[in-house]
């Protein structure tokens, strides 16, 4: 069986899916885009595999009669799309988002125009911004690592 695991991105909350997730995608509409503060949002299905939150408990705002969005309390991430037909996950809250690639968008009529022309914009590594914002060579990461852990923060922060 499959085991696919991931999180926000400051670890108060971690996830667990047991079974093959197949139903991933992105989706246009406006509700999406705002509840991601994206241009639109990729959500994992988990209908058919098993669901469980291994650390924390989400926080729910619920954005329509039918639906409820879940997110990090303590640092904002998205994590779910609640509605009666099931919970799908973020893409990106997943350890390994690649494993999840999308196979369909939804919500077309709200789709940016521009979204179509992302892949042909020029493109720059982290560290070609050196000149610019020289503080990228000493930035250390508070984000949870793309794992499990068994404490979480590993160490104190001063
Ligand atoms: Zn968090
Ligand atoms: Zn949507």
């Amino acid at each position: 069986m499959t085991i696919y695991t991931g999180g926000c991105q400051c670890g108060a909350i971690r996830f667990r899916v047991e079974g093959e997730l197949r139903d991933s995608s992105i989706c246009h509409c406006r509700m999406c885009q705002k509840a991601f503060g994206a241009y639109y949002a990729p959500l994992v299905s988990t209908r058919g595999a098993g669901l469980s939150w291994t650390r924390g408990t989400v926080k729910k705002f619920q954005s329509s009669n039918f639906a409820h969005r879940g997110f990090c309390s303590d640092c904002g991430t998205p994590l779910t799309y609640e509605a009666p037909d099931g919970v799908a996950i973020a893409a990106g809250a997943f350890d390994d988002p690649a494993a999840l690639p999308p196979t369909v968008q939804f919500g077309v009529e709200g789709k940016i125009g521009f979204v179509d022309r992302l892949h042909a914009l020029p493109g720059r590594l982290t560290e070609e911004d050196v000149e610019e914002a020289p503080f990228i060579l000493d930035i250390v990461s508070y984000q949870h690592p793309d794992h499990d852990t068994t404490t979480w923060p590993a160490e104190k922060k001063s």
